[in-house]
């Protein structure tokens, strides 16, 4: 597997480089979006990480222009802008995960592992419908009965990943791993409050959850 990453500055571009190397992948790195364009057209790659301040292109255009031209290989923004905004318009600009700085090589690790199996298993099942659900994994958009849900980043990846599941048990550790790419078991309760936030946007005012509690084990997503 072979990654580009994008990112000026040069302490964490050797963080970075480094990090991919120890976990087994080939990596190629440059300073800014004009080298990055160059280096696409000479190579394959299977995966980008792309810094979202860059000096000659913002990140978000480069994102535009690589989509652009085709390459759709999943890319993972990283960026120091916390706001919501710049997250959103990242995601839907064609970037597939979004890391904030700082963060630790584990996190892009597993965030990086996660894009590359999901890039994998292909095109096909960019598209999901389960029942009234529909999901678009590369746009990140999900509809109820054709009305669309108004579904956060994390939520919507959460949903996608019951969905692909559905019926099947998936334990509190998957989820972790899966969507939010950690590969340990932090001692919150991230994952139950995502859930119930979810359960609010997509089940009938009054109606049992389809995403049912396993209490102690995880959750089931259960089809109509
Ligand atoms: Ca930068």
């Amino acid at each position: 597997m072979r990654l580009l990453l994008v990112e000026d500055e040069v302490e964490i571009q050797g963080f970075v480089k480094q990090s991919l190397i120890d976990a087994g992948w080939e990596v190629q790195a440059v300073d800014d979006a004009t080298s990055a364009l160059q280096e696409v057209t000479k190579q394959t790659f299977d995966g980008l990480i792309v810094d979202l301040g860059l000096p000659d292109l913002d990140g978000i255009d480069l994102l535009l222009r690589l989509r652009r031209s085709g390459i759709s290989a999943p890319v993972l923004i990283l960026s120091a802008r916390r706001s919501v905004d710049e997250r959103v318009k990242g995601l839907e600009l064609g970037g597939d995960d979004y890391l904030t700085k700082p963060f630790a090589a584990v996190e892009l690790v597993a965030r990086m592992r996660s894009l590359l199996r999901r890039s994998s298993r292909g095109e096909e099942s960019s598209h999901l419908r389960i029942d009234d659900l529909e999901l678009d994994a590369v746009k990140r958009r999900a509809t109820q009965n054709g009305h669309l849900l108004n579904l956060t980043p994390q939520e919507f990846l959460l949903l996608e990943y019951l969905c692909r599941n559905a019926g099947r048990v998936v334990t509190r550790s998957m989820l972790l791993a899966e969507v939010w790419g950690m590969q340990f078991q932090p001692d919150t309760n991230m994952v139950d409050v995502h859930v119930y936030r979810l359960r609010g946007k997509i089940d009938p005012e009054g109606a049992e959850s389809r995403i049912k509690t396993l209490r102690g084990v995880g959750y089931v997503f259960q089809r109509k």
